[in-house]
């Protein structure tokens, strides 16, 4: 049967299916609300009505301001499934940058969580002209232009929705690539790219999700999805844990044990700073059996560390414009048996590629590179859930060749397994004396030391070398340790030109809104340091 791939086949297979697996999701104050699919189901068709009764209609943008939590799953299901367009703002954009979002992308309502009304009045203050309705989540502080409370207005609605028949074509979700240079840009995820993207994502040898598992992103709603667990974890039936606004170490591990999660999901800074909870603690996660690590590469060191406690770190890979999964790191049946350090090798790597994903790794001069494992090339892709064009951004296309692959930006490797390797950004290779230096690898040595917590390496300017390394690096807690030891210690590891010109020490290291190294602002910082 011809029949559309559209979200709501996730919805009511969830509600008929499910309906008895609970949503648990942490409130601003702290406390936990408890909901099963089919409590769920409920509040998702009041809160159609509600939209529906606000004039919203589809192709609408709506934007949502907020944490991980009950009701932004409530909005991921609600807007698209009446046609129109969730635009998950990034909340932790400056003030000017959020007005330009909503603006940009031409929202009609927007929903933000009671503990964030704050950061959206600051946003409205850089912007005295900006007019739109609001719709508050829970208790806040702030109080907002023409806002509505979002209980209040789910409890005028019946709890049952006359969905409309849908184009699987139509637009589902608007999400602004995290720019680590120049203006965000926006993807739209459509019906159809979304539901094969979660059917991917959630296969055993990508992200393994499952009906008995207890699913908890840590990874923002606001940035791509949250890796699709929003649409896979109903469409599998897997219990979900909601952080909320609470991500530091002790609250995660308190939900973790409270809940019995077994799998969550985040970027390396959030798991290293758990690590080392975990490890002042001396503490063991039991229930705990899989870490999907990805949005940076993840550190050796931690993976090692968590191994140690008994936790298996998934690495995987991809981007906005992929939906965003591409590759998931898990042990090929053919390395099934063979000693320890070579499964921990290619665990290492960014994973193998999942089945929706074509994929090619061309040389400077347009060559498919060798699976050695050792040549780099840059990475092109491929498939139904990849973006073919920019939200709205006139000239600023995705880069495509003439077989209609997308350029990702990324340089990487490819083995004969197909593991694939990102060894760095193209932009964010060190090119000294014309010699590159791969700044993710020289970061992942100089997190192996005892004492470092974090490392971002940017190449700047030097007058004989083109450029040249520097690292910053933020210490763990209590640790102490000074620039020539650092590089003494790398002396032993690196040859004599990949160790860094100096080493800054910081509190902490610049990311952007998901938790990457700003490394933009590093640059800008020290730019002439060297010089
Ligand atoms: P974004 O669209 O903001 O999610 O950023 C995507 C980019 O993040 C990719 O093109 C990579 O450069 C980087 N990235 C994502 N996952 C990883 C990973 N596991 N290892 C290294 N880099 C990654």
């Amino acid at each position: 049967m011809d029949v559309p791939l559209v979200v709501r086949w996730i919805f009511e297979h969830a509600l008929r299916n499910h309906a008895s697996r609970p949503i648990v999701s942490r409130e601003d104050d702290g406390s936990i609300v408890r909901l099963t699919y089919a409590d769920f189901g409920r509040r998702v068709a009041q809160l159609a009505g509600a939209l529906v009764e606000a004039g919203i209609r589809p192709g609408d943008r709506v934007a949502s301001f907020g944490w991980n939590s009950h009701r932004h799953l409530e909005l991921y299901f609600a807007v698209p499934m009446i046609g129109a367009v969730l635009h998950t703002t990034n909340i932790r954009l400056f003030p000017e940058q959020v007005c330009w979002a909503f603006e940009h992308a031409g929202d009609r309502l927007i929903f933000v969580d009671g503990s964030l009304a704050p950061a959206v009045e600051r946003a409205l203050a850089t912007k005295p002209d900006f007019r739109r309705p609001f719709v508050v989540m829970g208790p806040s502080s702030a109080s907002l232009p023409d806002a509505q409370d979002y209980e209040a207005m789910l409890a005028r609605q019946p709890d049952r929705f006359d969905w409309p028949e849908l184009d699987e074509r139509s637009g589902a979700i608007l999400c602004y690539t995290s720019a680590t240079t120049g203006d965000p840009k926006g993807v739209v995820f459509t019906h159809r790219s979304t539901v094969l993207h979660a059917f991917a994502g959630g296969l055993a040898d990508a992200l393994g999700v499952r009906q008995r598992d207890t699913v908890m992103p840590v990874v923002p709603m606001f940035h791509v999805n949250a890796w699709g667990i929003p649409f896979l974890a109903p469409m599998v039936g897997a219990k979900l844990v909601m952080p909320g606004n609470r991500l530091d170490p002790a609250s995660l591990i308190e939900l973790i044990e409270g809940e019995g999660v077994t799998i969550s999901l985040g970027v390396p800074t959030v798991w290293l700073a758990v690590r080392d909870e975990l490890e002042k603690r001396d503490l063991r996660l039991p229930t705990l059996h899989t870490l999907v690590i990805g949005g940076s590469a993840v550190p050796p060191s931690l993976f090692d560390d968590l191994e140690r406690r008994g936790i298996r770190t998934v690495h995987a890979w991809g981007m906005t414009e992929m939906s965003p999964i591409g590759t998931v790191s898990r042990v090929h049946a053919d390395l099934e048996g063979e000693p320890w350090e070579k499964q921990r090798d290619v665990l290492l790597k960014q994973g193998r590629f999942t089945p929706l994903v074509a994929w090619k790794i061309l040389d400077d001069d347009g060559r498919a590179v060798p699976h050695d494992g050792r040549t780099a090339g840059q990475l092109w892709v491929r498939g139904p859930a990849v973006t073919g064009s920019y939200y709205r951004t006139g000239a600023a296309l995705p880069v495509f060749d003439a077989e209609g692959y997308f350029a990702t930006g990324d340089v990487c490797t490819i083995d004969e397994f197909g593991y694939l390797h990102i060894v760095d950004r193209s932009k964010d290779l060190v090119k000294s004396g014309g010699e590159w230096i791969s700044s993710v690898d020289l970061e992942n040595t100089i997190m192996g030391h005892p004492s470092v917590r974090e490392a971002a390496v940017i190449g700047l300017a030097h007058l004989k070398w083109v450029e040249r390394p520097v690292a910053v690096v933020a210490l763990r807690e209590g640790a102490a340790l000074d620039e020539p030891s650092l590089q003494a210690w790398l002396g032993e590891r690196l040859v004599k030109w990949q160790i860094p010109d100096r080493v800054l020490f910081v509190d902490a290291i610049p990311r952007t809104g998901v938790g990457k190294f700003l490394k933009r602002e590093l640059r800008e910082r020290y730019r002439d340091l060297l010089i």
